[in-house]
């Protein structure tokens, strides 16, 4: 159960917030309660027009319409903001009603309730989480074959968060026309290095420059709310140039600054691709302080897919995975079931290493 909630007067936050409820299912209690808190049926006006909120500033929101290629900057109503009190207001990613007030503005009218939320814990609080991102429908990591070459820990650091927040992954592995082939026709580079997550997620190849894979990266995405994340130059801004959201990005933009750019701003942005399906794609620097946060050490074992059929089979119930005898994930590793390299990474973050991403 969700510990009581603190009680802070509202005007002094200044960022969304939701309670955080049990770590361990967290995900499934956020859908519960905040599709639990409001009416199932929202009352909805004609005049009111349906669209995504793809940015926020304070208490200014861009609600980019469903039905129509503009942006509305919006605010929300008071009476709004009451029935709202015990979830945060409006996040990015939140779908929303607003009324056309004239000269580009909106008013937000309705919320519909949120599916899911990326949240991290808010700063100097016990009990509040910060949405991040409003109904993520998936997260797509990018890496590269080779410059940057893939980094296999930090990779497993990405999957693990979108396992601890119940978020379907895609692994995109970009530059694949810098891939070196096997030889004798046996697996390139990039099948050697991603066989182990081809098994477990799905992966694809994908040149941005030569256009590869996009058609398929295309239905992926396709209708949903996807985030998008990975080190910076392994083509994330290239690739999502190539599918045309509306406003493109800089390519190079973060390896040509300091290393770390835009990523030092917490500011979540969708991008909405082309095309008539609602697809956006979310650049979400706050991903980065999710990880930072990693998991708690004893959920761990289940952020491993592969390992769960292995769980609750070891000699001891609290077995860590890491020396006990008769473990049965240490079995799954020895009999080839589960992938060394994946265990390793395991063991690593078990320990509390930590894997910094560039
Ligand atoms: P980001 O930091 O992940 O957004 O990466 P960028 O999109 O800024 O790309 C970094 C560099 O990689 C740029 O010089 C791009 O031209 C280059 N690049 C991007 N995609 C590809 C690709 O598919 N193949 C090759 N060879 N280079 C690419
Ligand atoms: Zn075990």
């Amino acid at each position: 159960m969700p510990r009581p909630r603190q009680t802070r007067p509202r005007d002094t936050v200044p960022e969304p917030e939701v309670r955080s409820g049990n770590r361990v299912s967290h995900l499934r209690a956020d859908r519960a309660r905040l599709g639990g808190e409001r009416p199932a049926e929202l009352p909805i006006d004609p005049a009111w027009l349906p669209g995504v909120v793809v940015r926020a500033y304070g208490k200014f929101f861009d609600v980019r319409l469903r039905n129509e290629a503009r942006t509305l900057l919006s605010t929300t109503p008071g009476k709004l903001r009451r029935e709202r009190r015990r979830t945060d207001l409006v996040a990015v990613g939140d779908r929303v009603w607003v009324s056309d007030v004239g000269e580009g503005e909106g008013q937000i009218e309705a919320i519909a309730p949120r599916e899911r939320v990326l949240a991290r814990l808010a700063r100097n609080t016990i009990d509040t989480e910060q949405v991040i991102l409003a109904n993520p429908d998936q997260v797509l990591f990018v890496f590269s074959v080779r410059e940057p070459e893939p980094h296999r820990r930090m990779l497993d650091r990405f999957l693990i968060m979108a396992e601890s927040q119940s978020l379907p992954a895609i692994i995109g592995v970009n530059k694949i026309d810098l891939d070196i082939p096997g030889v004798d026709g046996g697996p390139s580079l990039a099948e050697r290095f991603f066989a182990d997550y081809q098994a477990i997620y799905p992966v694809r190849y994908l040149s941005a420059v030569l256009a590869n894979g996009l058609d398929e990266l295309r239905c992926d995405l396709a209708g949903k709310i996807t985030v998008v994340a990975g080190p910076s130059g392994v083509g994330k801004s290239s690739l999502l140039n190539t599918l045309d959201p509306e406003g493109r990005r800089v390519v190079g933009e973060i390896s040509s600054a300091t290393g770390k750019g835009r990523h030092t701003t917490t500011a979540t942005q969708l991008y909405k691709i082309a095309g008539d399906a609602e697809t956006y794609v979310a650049d979400t620097p706050g991903i980065r302080s999710i990880m930072f946060h990693g998991v708690p050490p004893e959920l761990l074992p289940e952020c491993f897919p592969e390992f769960r059929p292995y769980l609750g089979e070891c000699h001891y119930p609290d077995c860590t995975h890491t020396h006990e005898p008769e473990c049965a994930v240490r079995a799954a590793v020895d009999l080839g079931a589960v992938s060394r390299e994946r265990y390793e990474s395991y063991v690593s973050l078990r320990r509390g290493e930590v894997v910094e991403i560039p």
